[in-house]
């Protein structure tokens, strides 16, 4: 090559770096942006009235495009849910949020999740200071999930393949409980593995009728109360075959 021609091909490569290198930038910041505007408009904006600083705080910083597909990331910040695989679905931001304010959580406090998806949840949940327990019961979901979570350098998330449906009881009692896919009753394990003044967030019924319930256990007595209407995917595994005897 002639000396001219070697200083172009330097040039151009050095042209493209710094090209590429400010596309990275800008993705990034066009995703904070998107974040800030998600937290506005559809979680402190009018009608969604989320109030908590430290839930609002955490859902500016976590990366939920990280947690999407690559194909849908441009739709990470948008106000719905978006498809994982699987035929399952990342709830839409607020419902998280939503959910996340409800359980009122304190730093160090321990909680449990059952339907663990993407991993988001378990990531906001994580940024909150909690120590998080995990588990989704299609194995692919879960293998995906662990790996972005410790990707972005959450240690305090222990995610497991299984069935929710028997809780985690090695890592019982918890403060809290966080159910993202919906059975029809809740299910008893769940309650016996909630600490005393324990809190609990639930989707309850079939799919054209749920509700997500806030459960308190107090003693022996458990308050209910039921909190918003919702549409989650149903609760697989071992509730199935308790619906069917029913
Ligand atoms: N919290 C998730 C969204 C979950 S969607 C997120 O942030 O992305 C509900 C998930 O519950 C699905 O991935 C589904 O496979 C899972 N699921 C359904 N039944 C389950 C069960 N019995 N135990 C654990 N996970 C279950």
């Amino acid at each position: 090559m002639s000396k001219p021609a070697v200083l172009m091909a330097v040039c151009l490569a050095a042209f493209w770096e710094t090209a590429l290198l400010c596309l990275g930038a800008q993705t990034n910041d066009t995703f904070a942006l998107a974040r800030k505007r998600m937290v506005a408009q559809q979680l402190a904006g009018p009608g969604r009235d989320i109030t908590n600083a430290r839930v609002l705080a955490v859902m500016s910083r976590v990366p939920r495009h990280e947690f999407v597909p690559e194909g849908l990331r441009k739709e990470a910040y948008e106000d719905q849910p978006l498809p994982i695989g699987q035929g399952q679905t990342i709830s839409q931001p607020y419902i998280v949020a939503f959910m996340t304010e409800q359980l009122a959580l304190k730093p160090g406090e321990r909680v449990l999740e059952v339907g663990t998806g993407s991993g988001y949840q378990a990531a906001v949940l994580a940024e909150l200071g909690a120590q998080v327990f995990t588990i989704e019961i299609i194995e692919e979901l879960a293998k995906r999930a662990a790996t972005t979570l410790q990707r972005l350098g959450y240690t305090n998330v222990q995610a497991r393949a299984g069935d929710g449906y028997q809780g985690w009881p090695e890592a019982a009692p918890f403060d809290a409980i966080i159910v993202t896919c919906a059975p029809e009753q809740v299910p008893p394990p769940l309650i016996a593995q909630l600490k005393d003044g324990g809190r609990m967030i639930i989707p309850i019924g079939p799919s054209w009728n749920q509700h997500l319930v806030l459960l308190r256990k107090h003693g022996e007595k458990l308050q209910k109360q039921a909190v918003l209407p919702v549409r989650f995917v149903p609760m697989k595994g071992e509730v199935e075959g308790k619906a069917l005897r029913r």
